[in-house]
């Protein structure tokens, strides 16, 4: 588990240049699906079981980042934010290039006293000459994601991109438990642009049309000094997801996934997320609709360059995964 989370959480993969960490998955995975397979939008899906229901479980493989919008005549990049990117979070961050060139992001000093801090005068130094320098490393329209590396310590795991590499590493090793075989037929999705408005969901729903809908994604926490009151906390088992910004989860898919948890001795928590979504949310809309249900990992410091999660939690959501992929679908 801790490998499969350190490989997939250190592999670059901005929203939009996921390849590299679906073709990690596709390693792991490939000796525990039947088959494998890329739609059009960049998704990859891996096909497993066969009888029940049609299931989809979809985690996405996009992380948040920076895109360069312009380069000055000094050689510093402009960056605009690739999803849900907070600016005061970013001061003295190193990012990392698809080559591997690293950048520092710098706030301009005038506004450094004056606590300003904007897209405006934010900028990415790789410590080129020139413009022209620059360019040779770096081009308009190139992504920058965090680079940070994972450190496991006790139950938790502090790592940048644990949204929703975490989720993939869930997937993954649900497979792995699974072996080859499940009593409903089930798509594992490991899906594109989740973060700029669950885009690749969208497309992969359509083309499985899934009897039901599960997504693996992170959720908030409501157990650091002064947050936000919040039921999940971290160590206190997965969430499962009651609502949030996007979705009601129906009832009938949140009672089956709560008695999954409690038949298996898996720890769980009841989840709402008063804002923010999952890619079930574009999922609910395939078609004639689908129901759906979405399992949360409780995490520190989300969108942020290090995230914390507990490996309790992520152990307890592998086994509710595999538990919704053989259980019975028809009252669903
Ligand atoms: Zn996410």
């Amino acid at each position: 588990m801790q490998e499969t989370i350190r490989t997939l959480c250190q592999t670059y993969g901005p929203s939009g240049s996921e390849r590299r960490v679906l073709e990690e998955v596709e390693k792991l995975i490939a000796p525990h699906v039947d088959e494998t397979r890329y739609d059009l939008l960049g998704n990859l899906i891996a096909r497993v079981g066969s009888g029940g229901r049609k299931l989809m479980f979809a985690a996405h493989a996009d992380e948040i980042g920076l895109v360069v919008h312009y380069i000055d005549e000094k050689g510093y990049l402009r960056v605009t934010p690739l999803g849900g990117v907070y600016h005061q979070h970013l001061m003295g961050r190193r990012v990392e290039f698809a080559n591997g060139t690293v950048g520092v992001i710098g706030l301009e000093q005038r506004n450094v006293t004056a606590g300003k801090h904007d897209w405006q005068n934010i900028y990415v130094d790789i410590g080129a000459k020139d413009r022209a320098a620059a360019e040779k490393r770096v081009k308009v329209g190139d992504a920058a994601a965090f680079s940070r590396t994972s450190v496991f310590q006790d139950d938790v795991v502090v790592s940048k991109a644990l949204d929703d590499r975490l989720g993939c590493a869930v997937l993954v090793e649900a497979l792995k438990k699974l072996g080859g075989s499940a009593e409903n037929e089930c798509h594992f999705v490991f899906t594109v642009q989740e973060e700029l408005g669950c885009r690749g969901a969208r497309t992969s729903a359509y083309g499985i049309t899934p009897d039901a809908a599960y997504a693996v994604d992170v959720t908030t926490t409501g157990d650091t000094p002064l947050s936000n009151p919040m039921p999940c906390n971290l160590g206190e088992g997965v969430a499962i997801k009651m609502m949030d910004g996007g979705t009601v989860i129906p009832t009938r898919v949140r009672d089956l996934m709560i008695g999954l948890c409690e038949a298996n001795g898996l720890p769980y928590q009841r989840e709402v997320l008063r804002g923010g979504t999952t890619d079930v949310f574009a999922i609910q809309f395939t078609k004639e609709g689908v129901p759906i249900g979405a399992v949360s990992i409780p995490t520190r410091y989300v969108h942020q360059p290090s995230e914390m999660a507990s490996l309790t939690d992520t152990e307890a959501a592998v086994g509710l995964i595999a538990a919704l992929a053989n259980a019975d679908h028809s009252a669903i």
